[in-house]
């Protein structure tokens, strides 16, 4: 079997990297590498160079309002070519400011507009007060089990508007995009955004693979993904959905989940 390699760009490490969103990178790498991939990181700050269109995998944090500003002008600037990879099936994670600036404006809690790159039909307002706690969602993106769990912390407020772009999943625990139509993050084509931080993808091993076997297939890599022991991931996504008020079934699931991985 020829070699398999990923590459991945880690958009703005430096500032965007709130509560743990690094961890999503190494979730990644790790579940590569166990499965002998190999597994290559290129970190992109503010003017370096970079070409999207070389990229097997992206993936962006969130930031504080302050962080958010300072790499914004940047992130704009590269939006055309960022834009054409993702229409080309380039798969991409972005959590909380990240995904904002995927839609096609944040407006800080100070006012101030900051253009995105509108590839999600989505746009976000300051809402009263910041939506802070644990979530947890379910999701129709074809995982096993459906949800997905985190712990969000944003003042913006995302709306959805438009039918190219989907909710990542709807609300059973928490505020999610804005706290009012239990949507929770946005999909459009292998892009994924998300208000989950925690990290996302240690708790969420599925979603891990599911990023994986998406940049393997598009670069004609086989994207079987032998199973890994994740019994202690599985453990922790269960306490997230035992929280869920009434959430029986999905509460099931998840323990059915850490059993048969355990
Ligand atoms: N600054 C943004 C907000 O408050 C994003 C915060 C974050 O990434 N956690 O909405």
């Amino acid at each position: 079997m020829t070699e398999r390699r990923l590459v991945l760009a880690h958009l703005y490490p430096e500032h965007m990297n709130l509560y743990g969103d690094r961890g999503n990178v190494l979730a990644l790498a790790r579940r590569a590498r166990w499965r002998g991939i190999g597994f290559t990181v290129q970190a992109v700050e503010v003017g370096d160079s970079w070409d999207p269109a070389a990229a097997d995998l992206v993936f962006m944090g969130g930031g504080e309002d302050r962080q958010q500003t300072r790499i914004a002008a940047d992130f704009l600037a590269r939006g055309d070519r960022l834009v054409a990879a993702l229409a080309n099936g380039l798969p991409m994670l972005a959590v909380c400011g990240g995904y904002q600036l995927l839609g096609r404006y944040y407006r800080t809690a100070g006012g101030e507009r900051l253009p995105g790159l509108g590839w999600f039909s989505a746009y976000t307002e300051p809402g009263a007060g910041r939506a802070v706690g644990d979530v947890v969602a379910e999701t129709d993106l074809g995982i096993d089990p459906p949800t997905l769990v985190g712990f969000e912390n944003h003042g913006g407020r995302t709306f959805l508007d438009g039918g190219d772009t989907r909710p990542l999943g709807r609300v059973l625990l928490g505020q999610g995009n804005n706290g009012r139509d239990r949507g929770e993050g946005a999909v459009k084509g292998r892009v994924v955004g998300t208000y989950l931080h925690g990290s996302l993808l240690p708790k969420n091993p599925h979603l891990a693979d599911l990023l994986l076997r998406w940049a393997l297939e598009r670069r004609g890599q086989d994207p079987a993904l032998e199973p890994l022991d994740a019994a202690e991931e599985w453990a922790a996504h269960a306490v997230l959905v035992g929280r869920v008020p009434g959430g029986r079934l999905t509460r099931e699931a998840g323990k059915k989940r850490a059993l048969e991985r355990g």
